[in-house]
């Protein structure tokens, strides 16, 4: 049996990686709650966004950092992944952005690429995620971090970097930036989705104000008094305490927060506020789930006219009226033909009733219903 623990060199490595630096304000968090950012820092606990803590769940920051490690660790190896083919597009990996450089304010881009013909600066982050969270995205922090890269490279520095994350040759500040994200799934990188890619314009306003809350972050660390609690936020919401995926997911500085202004409500209240929560979201997944089935199930019957199908999920049908219309379309095309109704007439009730030609028809021809029977009884006879 060998002495090296193989385990140990992943587990050395994932630590060395998440915590080669010391707390600071970082663009990353910056878009979260400031108070949440400020017990971090102060006590040099966790940092994480909302996200990751969807993902993570809750507990005590002990219970939670090996995981939340493990979930950083993920998220650079598939930026390190796709680094080659980012670069063979042109872009260039981990550039150093001072956004502040009066305040120590910085970060790296994952990739930053510039157009020189436009003088466009394009900035892209990558994150990992839980596939069943694509409807939630872009994350707003995520949004704030890359806002901040915009504002540097357009107001700040941006450097290239070498090998060791130095910072090696100034370049230009563009005269336009472009931000984007994409997500991958942590489940299987391999599932996409539209809702994975997100591309936005520089927003000024958005980053004044991330960066009067740096500020205020700022003057709260050197005060050592915590920041107050944002007045929008409530004990039972995003971000202090929300439910995801059928999980209560809770802030670990809530009880500072909140515990004497909700001590009255009583334990079994709260156990039952956040069961009737959870019972909500698994209700509302069901229902998305439901659709998506609903519409795999229409695909792969698209060529039966009718289908009806008793699932755990409830009744899912399919309905067409294909020969009924068809009919109705031959019947407006012959009633155009015999000079009874001219294209015009035709075209704005086809318009008017919302592109049924039925209406069409039984607007103009009366007997359209007659005609039908007809129809389907030569159908029956086999003589169609
Ligand atoms: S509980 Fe809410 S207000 Fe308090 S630190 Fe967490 S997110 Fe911020």
């Amino acid at each position: 049996m060998s002495t090296i623990s193989l385990r140990g060199i992943l587990k050395s490595a994932i630590k060395d990686w998440v915590h080669r630096e010391s707390p600071r304000i970082r663009p990353s968090t910056l878009g979260g709650c400031i108070r949440k950012n400020y017990f971090s820092i102060v006590e040099n606990t966790i940092v994480e966004t909302e996200e990751l803590q969807m993902v993570v769940g809750s507990g005590s920051n002990s219970e939670v950092s090996d995981i939340v490690d493990g979930y950083l660790a993920t998220g650079k190896l598939f930026e390190l992944f796709l680094t080659p083919h980012f670069q063979r597009q042109g872009f260039l990996h981990q550039c150093l952005i001072i956004i502040d450089p009066s305040s120590n304010l910085y970060g790296h881009s994952d990739f930053y690429k510039y157009d020189e013909e436009s003088k466009t600066g394009y900035i892209v982050d990558i994150k990992t995620t839980s596939y069943h969270h694509f409807d939630f995205l872009p994350n707003e922090a995520h949004v704030a971090q890359v806002q901040l890269y915009m504002h540097g490279a357009l107001y700040g520095e941006i450097w290239r970097t070498g090998e060791n994350g130095e910072p090696v040759e100034r370049l230009p500040n563009p005269e336009k930036c472009v931000g984007g994200l994409l997500y991958i799934a942590r489940e299987n990188a391999a599932l996409t989705s539209e809702k994975q890619e997100h591309w936005f314009p520089y927003n000024p306003r958005l980053v004044e104000e991330i960066l009067q809350n740096k500020a205020k972050l700022s003057e709260a660390i050197a005060k050592g008094e915590p920041p107050p609690i944002p007045p929008h936020y409530t004990p039972y919401s995003f971000p202090c305490l929300f439910i995801t995926v059928g999980e209560s997911v809770i802030c670990p500085y809530w009880d500072r927060c909140w515990l004497s202004s909700v001590s009255d409500i009583g334990e079994e209240t709260l156990k039952n506020i956040t069961e009737m929560v959870k019972r909500f979201v698994r209700y509302k997944e069901a229902e998305r789930e439901w659709e998506e089935y609903r519409k795999v199930f229409i695909e792969c019957t698209s060529a039966t006219p009718q289908v009806r199908v008793t699932t755990p999920l409830g009744v899912v049908e399919k309905t067409t009226q294909v020969r009924s219309r068809e009919n109705a379309k031959r019947m407006v095309n012959l009633l155009i033909e015999e000079g009874k109704l001219s294209p015009e007439e035709a075209w704005d009730y086809y318009e008017r009733s919302k592109s049924n030609y039925e209406a069409v028809v039984v607007k103009v021809y009366p007997n359209w219903t007659a005609f039908q029977q007809e129809e389907e009884g030569r159908e029956e006879n086999g003589n169609e």
